[in-house]
Protein backbone atom coordinates (compact mmCIF):
# COMPACT_ATOMS: atom_id res chain seq x y z
CA UNK A 1 0.00 0.00 0.00
CA UNK A 2 1.28 3.55 -0.60
CA UNK A 3 1.23 5.88 2.36
CA UNK A 4 -1.51 5.50 3.97
CA UNK A 5 -3.75 8.49 4.38
CA UNK A 6 -6.21 9.11 6.92
CA UNK A 7 -8.60 11.87 7.70
CA UNK A 8 -9.60 13.39 10.85
CA UNK A 9 -12.60 15.33 11.27
CA UNK A 10 -12.43 16.97 14.53
CA UNK A 11 -13.27 20.58 15.69
CA UNK A 12 -12.43 20.60 18.78
CA UNK A 13 -8.36 22.19 18.18
CA UNK A 14 -6.18 20.37 21.09
CA UNK A 15 -7.60 17.07 20.14
CA UNK A 16 -7.40 17.50 16.36
CA UNK A 17 -3.52 19.01 16.32
CA UNK A 18 -2.69 16.17 18.77
CA UNK A 19 -3.99 13.12 16.69
CA UNK A 20 -2.54 14.69 13.35
CA UNK A 21 0.92 15.23 15.72
CA UNK A 22 0.93 12.39 16.41
CA UNK A 23 -0.75 10.05 13.27
CA UNK A 24 2.01 11.75 10.97
CA UNK A 25 4.60 10.95 13.39
CA UNK A 26 3.83 6.91 13.25
CA UNK A 27 4.28 7.86 9.15
CA UNK A 28 1.01 8.21 7.97
CA UNK A 29 -0.76 10.98 5.86
CA UNK A 30 -2.92 13.32 7.85
CA UNK A 31 -5.69 15.42 6.23
CA UNK A 32 -7.32 17.44 9.61
CA UNK A 33 -10.74 19.16 9.12
CA UNK A 34 -12.93 20.75 11.53
CA UNK A 35 -16.19 20.61 10.13
CA UNK A 36 -18.36 17.68 8.29
CA UNK A 37 -18.73 18.79 4.96
CA UNK A 38 -15.41 20.11 3.80
CA UNK A 39 -14.71 16.77 4.78
CA UNK A 40 -17.02 14.57 3.18
CA UNK A 41 -15.66 16.78 0.09
CA UNK A 42 -12.16 15.96 0.55
CA UNK A 43 -13.09 11.99 1.12
CA UNK A 44 -12.14 10.18 -2.18
CA UNK A 45 -10.73 6.62 -2.67
CA UNK A 46 -7.29 7.18 -2.08
CA UNK A 47 -8.08 7.60 2.32
CA UNK A 48 -7.87 4.62 4.26
CA UNK A 49 -9.64 5.63 7.55
CA UNK A 50 -11.37 8.58 8.70
CA UNK A 51 -11.83 9.67 12.13
CA UNK A 52 -14.38 11.23 13.42
CA UNK A 53 -15.89 13.20 16.07
CA UNK A 54 -19.99 13.39 16.12
CA UNK A 55 -20.43 16.67 17.41
CA UNK A 56 -19.04 18.77 14.47
CA UNK A 57 -20.37 21.98 13.63
CA UNK A 58 -22.49 21.67 10.70
CA UNK A 59 -23.90 18.15 10.19
CA UNK A 60 -23.80 15.98 12.87
CA UNK A 61 -21.18 12.85 12.38
CA UNK A 62 -23.80 10.54 12.39
CA UNK A 63 -25.25 11.68 9.49
CA UNK A 64 -21.81 12.47 7.95
CA UNK A 65 -21.03 8.82 8.18
CA UNK A 66 -24.17 7.65 6.58
CA UNK A 67 -23.02 9.80 3.70
CA UNK A 68 -19.20 8.47 4.12
CA UNK A 69 -20.36 4.70 4.41
CA UNK A 70 -22.73 5.49 1.00
CA UNK A 71 -20.35 7.08 -1.12
CA UNK A 72 -17.37 4.66 -0.24
CA UNK A 73 -17.80 0.86 0.87
CA UNK A 74 -14.58 0.43 1.47
CA UNK A 75 -13.94 2.87 3.30
CA UNK A 76 -12.82 2.39 6.80
CA UNK A 77 -14.51 4.89 9.63
CA UNK A 78 -13.71 5.38 13.23
CA UNK A 79 -15.65 7.25 15.29
CA UNK A 80 -14.18 8.85 18.12
CA UNK A 81 -16.51 10.95 20.70
CA UNK A 82 -17.52 11.21 23.75
CA UNK A 83 -20.94 10.37 23.60
CA UNK A 84 -20.69 6.95 25.47
CA UNK A 85 -24.07 5.58 25.65
CA UNK A 86 -25.02 2.16 24.37
CA UNK A 87 -27.59 4.06 22.10
CA UNK A 88 -24.83 6.23 20.65
CA UNK A 89 -22.32 3.62 19.83
CA UNK A 90 -24.86 1.16 18.32
CA UNK A 91 -26.31 4.16 16.19
CA UNK A 92 -22.95 5.14 15.38
CA UNK A 93 -21.99 1.54 14.27
CA UNK A 94 -25.74 1.30 12.66
CA UNK A 95 -24.26 4.29 10.19
CA UNK A 96 -21.75 2.00 8.86
CA UNK A 97 -18.99 3.03 11.71
CA UNK A 98 -16.19 0.05 11.82
CA UNK A 99 -15.51 1.42 15.09
CA UNK A 100 -16.27 3.57 17.94
CA UNK A 101 -14.00 4.84 20.85
CA UNK A 102 -14.69 6.93 23.23
CA UNK A 103 -13.57 10.03 24.81
CA UNK A 104 -11.29 10.61 26.75
CA UNK A 105 -9.24 7.96 24.94
CA UNK A 106 -5.85 6.41 25.53
CA UNK A 107 -3.63 7.16 22.77
CA UNK A 108 -2.07 3.77 22.84
CA UNK A 109 -5.37 2.62 21.99
CA UNK A 110 -6.35 4.73 19.53
CA UNK A 111 -2.84 4.17 17.60
CA UNK A 112 -3.44 -0.09 18.13
CA UNK A 113 -6.72 -0.08 16.50
CA UNK A 114 -5.51 2.39 13.71
CA UNK A 115 -2.79 -0.68 13.01
CA UNK A 116 -5.41 -3.29 13.22
CA UNK A 117 -7.66 -1.44 10.11
CA UNK A 118 -4.46 -0.43 8.43
CA UNK A 119 -3.48 -4.23 8.56
CA UNK A 120 -6.87 -5.23 7.37
CA UNK A 121 -7.45 -2.41 4.93
CA UNK A 122 -3.80 -3.66 3.27
CA UNK A 123 -4.67 -7.02 3.15
CA UNK A 124 -7.46 -6.74 0.55
CA UNK A 125 -5.37 -3.85 -1.28
CA UNK A 126 -3.36 -7.25 -1.99
CA UNK A 127 -5.94 -9.43 -2.26
CA UNK A 128 -7.31 -6.96 -5.06
CA UNK A 129 -4.07 -6.54 -6.70
CA UNK A 130 -2.67 -9.88 -6.54
CA UNK A 131 -5.64 -12.46 -7.70
CA UNK A 132 -7.72 -12.02 -11.25
CA UNK A 133 -11.54 -12.99 -10.36
CA UNK A 134 -12.42 -15.72 -12.69
CA UNK A 135 -15.57 -16.62 -13.24
CA UNK A 136 -16.81 -18.87 -16.24
CA UNK A 137 -14.81 -18.13 -19.08
CA UNK A 138 -14.54 -14.40 -17.61
CA UNK A 139 -11.54 -12.72 -16.30
CA UNK A 140 -11.09 -9.85 -14.47
CA UNK A 141 -8.07 -8.12 -13.14
CA UNK A 142 -9.41 -4.68 -10.63
CA UNK A 143 -6.43 -3.05 -9.83
CA UNK A 144 -5.61 -3.05 -13.85
CA UNK A 145 -9.09 -2.79 -14.40
CA UNK A 146 -8.67 -5.35 -17.23
CA UNK A 147 -11.19 -7.66 -18.26
CA UNK A 148 -11.23 -10.69 -20.54
CA UNK A 149 -13.43 -13.13 -21.88
CA UNK A 150 -11.65 -16.32 -22.78
CA UNK A 151 -8.59 -14.93 -24.84
CA UNK A 152 -10.43 -12.08 -26.07
CA UNK A 153 -9.51 -8.71 -23.87
CA UNK A 154 -12.77 -7.11 -23.61
CA UNK A 155 -13.43 -3.20 -24.35
CA UNK A 156 -15.58 -1.37 -21.63
CA UNK A 157 -16.21 2.03 -20.78
CA UNK A 158 -15.15 2.87 -16.79
CA UNK A 159 -18.80 2.51 -15.65
CA UNK A 160 -19.24 -0.95 -17.60
CA UNK A 161 -16.45 -2.30 -15.61
CA UNK A 162 -17.29 -1.42 -12.82
CA UNK A 163 -20.62 -2.99 -13.24
CA UNK A 164 -18.96 -6.15 -13.99
CA UNK A 165 -16.76 -6.26 -11.18
CA UNK A 166 -19.78 -6.12 -8.93
CA UNK A 167 -21.53 -8.62 -10.85
CA UNK A 168 -18.73 -10.76 -10.98
CA UNK A 169 -17.97 -10.89 -7.09
CA UNK A 170 -21.27 -11.51 -6.63
CA UNK A 171 -21.68 -13.98 -9.50
CA UNK A 172 -24.50 -16.63 -9.19
CA UNK A 173 -26.43 -14.30 -6.89
CA UNK A 174 -28.95 -11.48 -7.65
CA UNK A 175 -27.19 -8.03 -7.06
CA UNK A 176 -30.23 -5.38 -7.01
CA UNK A 177 -30.69 -2.56 -9.02
CA UNK A 178 -30.36 -0.28 -5.67
CA UNK A 179 -27.16 -1.79 -4.64
CA UNK A 180 -25.66 -1.50 -8.41
CA UNK A 181 -26.84 2.58 -8.31
CA UNK A 182 -25.18 3.11 -5.19
CA UNK A 183 -21.68 1.74 -5.87
CA UNK A 184 -21.34 1.90 -9.16
CA UNK A 185 -22.77 4.89 -9.86
CA UNK A 186 -21.81 6.47 -5.82
CA UNK A 187 -25.87 7.91 -6.13
CA UNK A 188 -29.04 6.55 -4.14
CA UNK A 189 -31.14 8.03 -6.92
CA UNK A 190 -30.36 8.21 -10.92
CA UNK A 191 -33.91 9.62 -11.66
CA UNK A 192 -33.92 7.16 -14.79
CA UNK A 193 -33.16 3.72 -14.90
CA UNK A 194 -32.61 4.27 -18.49
CA UNK A 195 -28.61 4.65 -17.65
CA UNK A 196 -28.04 1.47 -15.89
CA UNK A 197 -30.29 -0.56 -18.74
CA UNK A 198 -28.03 0.88 -21.49
CA UNK A 199 -24.97 -0.26 -19.63
CA UNK A 200 -26.52 -4.07 -18.91
CA UNK A 201 -27.03 -4.01 -22.43
CA UNK A 202 -23.53 -2.99 -23.49
CA UNK A 203 -22.11 -5.68 -21.11
CA UNK A 204 -24.78 -8.26 -22.71
CA UNK A 205 -22.85 -7.56 -25.43
CA UNK A 206 -19.45 -7.40 -24.71
CA UNK A 207 -19.43 -10.77 -22.51
CA UNK A 208 -22.62 -13.01 -24.29
CA UNK A 209 -26.65 -12.32 -23.81
CA UNK A 210 -26.95 -15.08 -21.94
CA UNK A 211 -24.46 -14.01 -18.90
CA UNK A 212 -26.64 -11.94 -17.01
CA UNK A 213 -30.17 -12.76 -15.98
CA UNK A 214 -32.46 -9.83 -15.48
CA UNK A 215 -34.88 -10.29 -12.42
CA UNK A 216 -37.77 -8.05 -12.94
CA UNK A 217 -38.34 -5.24 -10.44
CA UNK A 218 -35.26 -6.72 -8.64
CA UNK A 219 -31.56 -6.37 -10.24
CA UNK A 220 -29.59 -8.90 -11.85
CA UNK A 221 -28.02 -11.84 -11.90
CA UNK A 222 -24.49 -13.00 -13.02
CA UNK A 223 -24.53 -16.83 -14.38
CA UNK A 224 -21.99 -18.80 -13.18
CA UNK A 225 -21.45 -21.57 -15.85
CA1 LIG B 1 -16.73 18.03 18.69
Amino acid sequence: MSQARILVVEDDQPIGSGLVRVLESQGYAVGWHRSGRPALGATDDSVHLVILDLGLPDIDGVELCRHLRRAHPHLTIMILSARAQELDIVAGLDAGADDYLIKPFRLAELLARVRAHMRRSEGREAAIESEPIVVGALRLNQAARRAWKGDLELTLRPKEFDLLALLIAEAGRVVSRERIIREVWETEWMGSTKTLDTHIHALRQAIGAGSITTLRGVGYRLEVE
